[in-house]
């Protein structure tokens, strides 16, 4: 599933532009990924959600504001 990143919302930084973080730590039983979106211009960072496109969602609707 593919969704394109809005712009951020604070400085304006173009969506294709916008980093996505993975963070990886282990679990007991499996290993868990994270992901949230940051922007590279000032840092602002999106939800951390188990989904990259959970993430995209989150940023997408701050951005809506
Ligand atoms: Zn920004």
């Amino acid at each position: 599933m593919s969704i394109e990143l809005k712009p951020c919302p604070f400085c304006g930084k173009s969506g294709k532009e916008l980093r996505i973080n993975r963070i990886m730590f282990s679990g007991s039983i499996f290993d868990k990924h994270l992901f949230f979106i940051e922007c590279p211009s000032c840092h602002w960072c999106g939800e951390t959600k188990l989904f990259a496109w959970r993430a995209k969602r989150a940023w997408n609707r701050r951005a809506d504001k």
